[in-house]
């Protein structure tokens, strides 16, 4: 499997020359043609397996196809990571990989002031990526809403439960419409998550480990 043979658009495989990868990891290729055809994911993978650009890079794609988009009416792709460190880390290989694309990409997180977060929403991102505690605070305030999410990616969902996001996750999931496509990642597959899984994922959800 080869990087051409993932049907990405030219700016993404541009930006995949640039990086200098020589090949999609074993997630990436699983994950590419599952997510490129709509259906839902759910993937048992850990760090290091190259795992944001398997939900990153068809997001572009799944942006590409809702244009033209209309700006300053909340996201798109919303993506939710355990904490701030990962949130970041996904909002700067967004940034990479978004290339000549005019995808923008905001991050919110706790423990930090909100002002310059809340200014990075107004100016509108297609692409949020947040931790469940400061976008619920964010979504009660009306501060951002997620009328237009219509791709949502769940990252370290195992660690979300361990560190007790799920009623969060919950009250997240549940503005969202029904009929999104869904990626759910998780480095471990006890019961709590199968059941958080069994809740927020369609029929149609191609499973790999
Ligand atoms: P992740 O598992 O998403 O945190 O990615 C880990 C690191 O691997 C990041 O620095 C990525 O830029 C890099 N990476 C992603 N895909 C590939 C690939 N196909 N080949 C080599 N490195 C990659």
């Amino acid at each position: 499997f080869r990087f051409e043979e993932a049907g990405f658009p030219s700016f993404v495989q541009d930006s995949l020359r640039r990086a200098g990868f020589e090949k999609p990891s074993i997630i990436q290729s699983q994950a590419w043609p599952t997510l490129l055809s709509g259906r839902d994911l759910i993937a048992v993978a850990e760090t290091g397996s190259g795992k944001t650009l398997g939900f990153m890079l068809p997001a572009f794609v799944h942006l590409r196809d809702q244009r033209p988009i209309r700006h300053g009416e909340g996201p798109i792709v919303l993506v939710l990571a355990p904490t701030r460190e990962l949130a970041m880390q996904i909002d700067v290989e967004t940034k990479k990989f978004a290339g000549a694309s005019k995808v923008r990409s905001a991050v919110i997180y706790g423990g930090q002031p909100r002002g310059g977060q809340i200014r990075q929403l107004r100016q509108g991102a297609e692409i949020v990526v947040a931790t469940p505690g400061r976008l619920n605070d964010f979504l009660r305030e009306g501060i951002i809403n997620l009328n237009r999410v219509t791709y949502l990616v769940l990252d370290e969902a195992d660690r979300m439960l361990d560190m007790g996001f799920e009623p969060q996750i919950r009250e997240i999931v549940d503005q969202i419409r029904a009929d999104r496509q869904t990626a759910f990642f998780t480095a471990t597959w006890p019961k709590d998550v199968r059941e958080l899984a069994r809740d927020f994922m369609s029929e149609d959800t191609v499973q790999i480990n």
